[in-house]
């Protein structure tokens, strides 16, 4: 008797109690003892498929997952699988696209669409990732897609392909958000940086800078011999402008002051102010025969463009220095505060240089 085909008879007779009895009862020791042994070798095998089962169950629920449209495909690049993402996206309402291709694929154009035919192609030659952008035209609307394609083989030596599509509508606007981000982060960046730099009442730098623009200046002189000058300029008999008319039109004053320098001179030429109506000037490249020239222009300017509210002219002292090789910031401030002292000293109104 064949055991294995009178056992299949039995499977397929499971129902038929009677016939499996009659059966049984022919069978001798030994043929029943095979018997078991297939019986188990059967159950072991649909426990096994049942696993299975569960385990492409498993994988099919993580791939409609997938938060992204993702198709496989075949070695032909023909569609073998899409999940639910991709339906969604592309708005496949058929549930049967196995065995179509790119040439199906309405929502490319037709130069993407061959590209994306090339691409795939490659993919699954190479066993390589391409990615790359695409115009994606659904019924009312285009949107920036872009794709990547994955070429596979598997242990068996079967090739495939994955796609996954992405909105890059969706990664430029994050992209966009976050360059304008870091653009406000630096204008803010340089606001903070300009206000910790600047004198609140009248926009000139303030002191605290200063050493930091003579630290520079004494570079440029040492490395590129480049001369530089300094002025100090002192308003003349300021506390009877604060005195007589207030200490308003004194700030005002002051604010007038600034706007005057500023407007006479070169861009680079930094205004600081030093102190209560002291300010600092820098003169970069400049030698000091020219700095006295730019000094008295600053001098006659103030004198003839600043009043007080009774029509007296305004005038400013101011002392020059020019730099001289090695000296600090110390004795730079101190030979140009020597020098305004000698301006007021000998009358006001007027530029005392170095000796
Ligand atoms: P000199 O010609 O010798 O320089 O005489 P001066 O009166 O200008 O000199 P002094 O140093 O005696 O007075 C400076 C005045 O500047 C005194 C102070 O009240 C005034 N001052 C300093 N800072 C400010 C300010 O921010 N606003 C106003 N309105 N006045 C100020
Ligand atoms: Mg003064
Ligand atoms: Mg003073």
């Amino acid at each position: 008797m064949n055991i294995s085909e009178n056992c299949y008879q039995w499977l397929m007779n499971m129902h038929d109690f009677s016939a499996e009895e009659a059966l049984w009862n022919k069978l001798s020791g030994e043929e029943q003892a095979q018997f078991e042994a297939l019986r188990k070798q059967h159950s072991a095998r649909l426990a096994q498929i049942k696993k299975m089962e569960e385990d492409n169950q498993y994988f099919l629920s993580a791939f409609n997952a997938i938060p992204l449209p993702v198709a496989i495909k075949d070695a032909n690049a023909k569609f073998l699988l899409v999940n639910e993402e991709y339906k969604k996206v592309v708005r496949m309402n058929q549930t049967d696209y196995q065995g179509l291709d790119v040439t199906h694929l309405a929502y490319f154009s037709d130069e993407d669409r061959e590209v994306f035919y090339e691409n795939c192609k490659y993919a699954i030659d190479q066993s390589a990732i391409v990615q790359q952008e695409f115009s994606l035209g659904l019924d009312d609307e285009q949107r920036n897609y872009g794709y990547w394609l994955s070429g596979f083989e598997t242990e068996s030596r079967k090739k495939g392909l994955v796609s996954i599509y992405y909105d890059a509508t969706f990664f430029q606007s994050i992209l966009n958000r976050l360059n304008k981000k870091v653009v406000d982060l630096e204008q803010e960046q340089q606001n903070i940086i300009k206000n910790s730099a600047l004198d609140p009442l009248t926009g000139a730098y303030n002191r605290n800078v200063l050493a930091g623009f003579l630290e520079e200046a004494f570079k440029e002189a040492s490395e590129k011999g480049r001369d530089f000058c300094l002025l100090m300029l002192d308003i003349d008999y300021f506390k009877a402008v604060n005195d007589t008319f207030g200490h308003l039109v004194g700030d005002q004053v002051l604010q007038l002051l600034v706007m005057l320098l500023q407007k006479t001179l070169r861009d680079k030429d930094y205004v600081v102010r030093f102190g209560g109506e002291e300010f600092i000037i820098i003169l970069h490249n400049t030698v000091l025969e020219n700095a006295y020239r730019i000094a008295d222009r600053i001098r006659h300017t103030v004198e003839t463009n600043m009043v007080t509210p009774n029509h007296k002219p305004i005038t400013v002292s101011i002392g020059l220095v020019s730099y001289r090789e090695g000296e600090g910031v110390k004795e730079l401030l101190q030979r140009v505060d020597e020098n305004l002292y000698r301006a007021k000293t000998a009358g006001r109104n007027m530029v005392v240089p170095q000796m």
